[in-house]
């Protein structure tokens, strides 16, 4: 079983009259452990398929699984707790409250799901390392720069400790260099604390930091292979 598995996943938009078929009969398995890349035109539907994936949209028919658990068959309740607490989602523009210190930031998911900050105080620190920036705990985001930023909302999707983590493109608004420092932190989000990952990007170098590239043309999956092979 993988940790996450899409059979026959449609996603349909309605625009007035016109509907847009975005996802076409999707499937795939990713197992734990794995760092997956999708990549693909824009507008091909990539941000859509993570969403689903994530539990933030429902398909319009097929199922998504996480950890064999169907997400339609979850109450609105426990898909917010999952959502909250089982998976993380870094997504290009960091999204962090302005006049929030770092640390308040990355505090939040445990301040949604009501829990008390000081039994987390360890765990916020370990994030605060992992993202190697326990000196600015007290900053708030606009002294940060763009790559502090970022490393902050990915101290913020790792607090509860979740199984996967979801990126959409997590480099798009950083300049390269700064871009490929990130990649080489999720490389070690991924290899020493043993996060599934699944980011897109389109980033051919940003890909190939994952173990598997998924391609997807106009919500199509178009292959699906071992990085190594796609050198
Ligand atoms: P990508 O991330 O590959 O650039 P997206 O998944 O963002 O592509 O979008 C794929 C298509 O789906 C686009 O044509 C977009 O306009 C459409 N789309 C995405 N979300 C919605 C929505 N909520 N309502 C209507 N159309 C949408
Ligand atoms: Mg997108």
């Amino acid at each position: 079983m993988g940790i996450i598995e899409v059979k026959n996943v449609n996603r349909s938009f309605q625009n007035g009259k016109e509907t847009a078929h975005v996802l076409k009969n999707i499937s795939l398995n990713i197992e734990e452990g794995e760092f997956v890349s999708i990549m693909g035109p824009s507008g091909g539907g990539k941000s859509t398929l993570l969403y689903l994936l994530g539990g933030l949209d429902q398909p319009t028919s097929g199922s998504v699984k996480i950890d064999g658990v169907d997400l339609s068959t979850l109450k609105d309740k426990e898909l917010c707790r999952m959502r909250n607490e089982d998976i993380g989602f870094v997504f290009q523009f960091y999204n962090l409250v302005p006049n929030l210190s770092v640390e308040d930031n990355i505090a939040l998911p445990l301040m949604l799901s009501g829990k008390k900050i000081s039994d987390y105080k360890d765990k916020i620190d370990e994030c605060l390392d992992i993202i190697g920036m326990k000196e600015k705990r007290k900053l708030t985001p606009r002294e940060l720069s763009g790559g502090q930023q970022q490393r902050v909302a990915i101290a913020r999707a790792l607090v509860f400790d979740p199984k996967i983590l979801f990126l959409d493109e997590p480099i798009g608004n950083l300049d390269s260099k700064t871009g490929f420092k990130i990649m080489e932190l999720f490389r070690k989000i991924n290899e020493k604390y043993n996060k599934t990952i699944i980011q897109v990007t389109h980033s051919e170098e940003a890909a190939e930091y994952g173990t598997s590239l998924v391609k997807l043309v106009d919500g199509q999956i178009k292959t699906v292979k071992p990085v190594s092979m796609t050198a």
